[in-house]
C-alpha cells in the first residue's frame, strides 16, 4: 500500500468518514501479518482494498508491482460470517470456484484432501443448514484455500467460534500456512491470537485509521 487514503461519503448525513489516512505498508511473501486495533480503525477496509473489492480514494494498492484492479482468485478472502451457498452441499461449496474457473477435475483429489483437513469427510453431502457454526466456518476457510491463493485475507475468521474450536482452527491455519508460506493478512480483535499466529503484528488507531506500530514476532509457533 502506497500512501493510501480511503474516505466513505455518507450521502444522507452529508458527511465523509476518513477510514484510512496515508497508509504505507510493504507486506512480503511468507509473512503472517495480523492487523489489530480498535473497532473502526480501518482493518477490514485494508483487506477489502487488497482483495480488490473497493478502491483507494488516493494512493495505490499493488500486488506483485501491479495495481489492484478488482478481485482475483490469487487473493482469497474469508469473511467473519461465512456465506456458504445454501443450495449446494459441503463438497459442492468447496468445489464451486474450481468449477467456475473450469479447473475442476473428475474425482478431484483436492476435494477429499480439503474435507480431510477440516475433518468433515462424513459431511460432504450435507447442506450448510445442517452444519454447526464452527463446521460452516471451516468449510468457508478451505473453500478459499483450495484456490491456493498467493494472498490469503482473513477477516476475523475465528471471531464467532467457541474457544476450543478456535484453538483447533488457529493451528489448522498455521499448519496450512507453514506448508505453503503464502502471505496471510488476518484481522483479529484478539491480541493473544495475533501474537500466537503471526510473524508480524500491525497496530492501527482510529480517527482517522493509521498505523501506529509494526512489530516483528519471533515465537516457536510461527517458526518453520
Ligand atoms: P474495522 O475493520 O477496523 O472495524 P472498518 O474498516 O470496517 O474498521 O471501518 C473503518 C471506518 O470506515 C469506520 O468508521 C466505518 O464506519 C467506515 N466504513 C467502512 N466501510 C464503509 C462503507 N461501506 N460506507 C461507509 N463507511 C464505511
Ligand atoms: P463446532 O464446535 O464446530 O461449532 P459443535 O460443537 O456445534 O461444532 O458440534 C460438535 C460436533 O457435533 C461436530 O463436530 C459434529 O461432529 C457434530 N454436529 C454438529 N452439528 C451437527 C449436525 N447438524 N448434524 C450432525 N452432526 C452435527
Amino acid at each position: 500500500l502506497e500512501n493510501v487514503n480511503k474516505s466513505f461519503a455518507k450521502i444522507e448525513h452529508d458527511t465523509v468518514t476518513h477510514a484510512l489516512h496515508n497508509i504505507s505498508l510493504k507486506l512480503n511473501e511468507g509473512e503472517f501479518v495480523s492487523l489489530v486495533g480498535p473497532s473502526g480503525c480501518g482493518k477490514s477496509t485494508i483487506l477489502k482494498l487488497v482483495a480488490g473489492l473497493i478502491y483507494p480514494t488516493s494512493g495505490r494498492v499493488l500486488v506483485d508491482g501491479k495495481e489492484v484492479k478488482g478481485p482475483s482468485p490469487d487473493r482469497g478472502m474469508v469473511f467473519q460470517n461465512p456465506t456458504l451457498f445454501p443450495w449446494l452441499t459441503v463438497e459442492d461449496n468447496i468445489a464451486f470456484s474450481l468449477k467456475v474457473r473450469g479447473v475442476l477435475k473428475k474425482n478431484d483429489e483436492r476435494l477429499d484432501r480439503m474435507l480431510k483437513v477440516i475433518g468433515l469427510e462424513n459431511f460432504k453431502d450435507d447442506y450448510p443448514r445442517q452444519l454447526s457454526g464452527g463446521m460452516a466456518q471451516r468449510v468457508a476457510l478451505v473453500r478459499s484455500l483450495i484456490n491456493e491463493p498467493e494472498i490469503l485475507l482473513l477477516d476475523e475468521p475465528l471471531g464467532a467460534l467457541d474457544a476450543f474450536t478456535r484453538m483447533n482452527m488457529q493451528d489448522e491455519i498455521l499448519r496450512m500456512w507453514k506448508q505453503r508460506k503464502q502471505l496471510v493478512l488476518m484481522v483479529t480483535h484478539d491480541i493473544d491470537e495475533a501474537i500466537y499466529m503471526s510473524t508480524r503484528v500491525i497496530v492501527l488507531d482510529t480517527n482517522p485509521g493509521r498505523v501506529v506500530d509494526d512489530i516483528k514476532i519471533d515465537l516457536p509457533s510461527n517458526r518453520d
